[in-house]
């Protein structure tokens, strides 16, 4: 996992968790299960409603 950034390209990296967001630390958690068993179709959805719901926190 490289942390550089490509220029141009969609961001694929996960989304961050927003520390202090009860929510983000219960869907990062969910992912990191899913994640552990093998699940990425769950633990992608869970980057999806991270980055979702993300948006509301400005
Ligand atoms: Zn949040």
């Amino acid at each position: 996992m490289s942390p550089a950034p490509l220029m141009g390209a969609p961001s694929l990296e996960p989304p961050k968790p927003v520390p202090g967001c009860v929510e983000c630390l219960r869907l990062a958690t969910a992912r990191l299960n899913a994640r552990t068993r093998g699940d990425f179709t769950t633990a992608t959805d869970c980057d999806i409603k991270i980055r979702k719901h993300g948006q509301g926190h400005q």
